[in-house]
């Protein structure tokens, strides 16, 4: 992408309504355009990010067997009153009419709507577990939108629900979600910790938040020290597999990890002082079993071994893609702008032409930005006519993994800069070697 064509509305100002430093560099990265309360439209740099996070969550759902699915934003009262929860939920659910007087909602949330999917298709226990995901907006009516994406009333939210025959069997369908979770946010490159979370009613021990640590979280968070350093589970970990999947949950459940809500004094005063961390937090994924809170109201049965009707047991799986993005940012930023972790970064490079309409250095970049681009490389070639001041500012400030730097000086003795966004490491490398070296 030629950057004199790129709609990028980087502001050179830092924005006044912007408190944390997630929603000002988004704002100022051209990411983002606030359009209302709580509400924001993804610019062409934005979308990328989304894009590649979305696609990661989707990878990772699918390989511990989720099914995608895509359900409607607006979704009628009759399905909620059946529930019980049309009105239970209270003033953060966005109430609709349409032309013929019929009570609409924008939901917050899908478990109504999937369970009546599945009751008008499954029958028989043999076609469980099944596990139904989607992205998709939702609306929440917070009352306090702020931060930007962190919260917001219409977010993306990608929500999985678990269909089993019984407890057993949704436990196992619980950890296979709680697995994925601990790859994609380490795919993001992200550490996120699942901290035990509240049950309510339902009761049990089957809820987890998962939590990046962050001075600007909302919540306060206790954790051991260990989970800093914990093994992710690899590409190769075996969904089909049971016992080694509640191995890998036990083994990231067994050390002291809670919100505030859920913090244990005496527990925790177990840790020792140095081993203890103490901290902020984001929520970005909540993972739940509620067994038949849905399933037995709404009638959603299937025939088990013994030939009887059983309400299904039924879990959730949220992760909040928008939230997760400034998370990712509030973690990994300095004071000149974003860092992108390579996984999630909208383009691989910034290729900086220091001296457009230098004969030389046009060659040389136009060169590097074919042969970069051939090879399947995501370019974001810098031709406009700024100063080079002015380009470095804007690189590091949308923070692309690696900068590409070629100007009159270098182009005449054949050679180029590379930076390392992160380290700040800069390399001077033979032009010819360029192409090799980034692809
Ligand atoms: P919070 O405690 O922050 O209000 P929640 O517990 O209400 O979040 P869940 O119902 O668990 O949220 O939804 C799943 C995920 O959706 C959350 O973990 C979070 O990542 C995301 N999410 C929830 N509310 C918002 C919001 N207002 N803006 C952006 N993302 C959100
Ligand atoms: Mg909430
Ligand atoms: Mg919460
Ligand atoms: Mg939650």
């Amino acid at each position: 992408m030629r950057l004199s064509r790129y709609f990028l509305p980087i502001l050179k100002e830092n924005p006044r309504e912007a408190e944390i430093v997630s929603h000002r560099l988004m704002l100022r990265a051209g990411m983002l355009r606030q359009q209302g309360q709580g509400s924001f439209s993804w610019l062409p740099m934005g979308k990328r990010v989304l894009d590649k996070v979305c696609n990661i969550i989707r990878e990772e759902q699918d390989r511990a067997g989720a099914q995608e699915i895509l359900m409607p934003t607006i979704q009628s009262a009759e399905l909620w009153r059946e529930s019980g929860r049309y009105d239970a939920y209270g003033k953060e659910m966005l109430r609709i009419q349409d032309r013929h007087d019929r009570e609409m909602l924008f939901g917050p949330t899908n478990e109504e709507m999937v369970t009546d999917i599945f009751r008008s298709y499954v029958k028989s226990y043999k076609d469980l577990p099944l596990n139904l995901y989607h992205i998709q907006w939702k609306y929440r009516d917070e009352v306090r939108p702020r931060f930007g994406v962190m919260r917001s009333r219409e977010f993306l939210m990608k929500d999985a629900y678990s269909f089993d025959i019984d407890f057993e069997s949704a436990r196992a369908a619980y950890y296979r979600m709680f697995v994925s979770y601990l790859r994609t946010f380490d795919r993001v490159g992200m550490k996120a910790i699942p901290m035990k979370a509240d049950t309510g009613p339902i009761g049990g021990d089957l809820s987890h938040e998962f939590i990046i640590l962050a001075e600007t979280g909302e919540s306060a968070v206790f954790c051991h020290r260990d989970f800093l350093s914990m093994d992710v589970p690899g590409v190769d970990v075996n969904y089909s597999d049971d016992a080694s999947i509640a191995a890998i949950v036990d083994a990231w459940t067994t050390p002291y990890a809670a919100t505030e809500e859920m913090h244990d004094e005496a527990t925790w005063s177990a840790v020792s002082e140095g081993e203890q961390v103490s901290a902020r937090g984001i929520e970005v994924g909540h993972i739940f079993h509620f067994g038949d809170k849905y399933s037995a109201p709404m009638g959603a049965t299937v025939t088990g071994p013994d030939g009887k009707e059983h309400a299904v047991s039924m879990g959730s799986y949220g992760i909040g893609p928008s939230r997760l993005i400034a998370a990712i940012i509030e973690a990994s930023h300095d004071e000149n702008g974003i860092i992108w972790p390579e996984a999630v970064a909208p383009f691989d490079l910034s290729l900086i032409n220091m001296k457009v309409g230098d004969a030389a250095c046009d060659s040389a970049c136009d060169d590097i930005y074919t042969q970069l681009t051939n090879a399947g490389v995501d370019v974001l070639y810098d031709d406009t006519d700024q100063r080079a001041g002015g380009k470095f500012a804007t690189a590091d400030l949308i923070g692309l993994p690696w900068q590409v730097i070629v100007g009159p000086r270098g182009v005449a003795a054949g050679e180029a800069e590379i930076k390392n966004r992160k380290t700040g490491e800069r390399e001077t490398l033979p032009l010819a070697n360029v192409v090799a070296r980034l692809r």
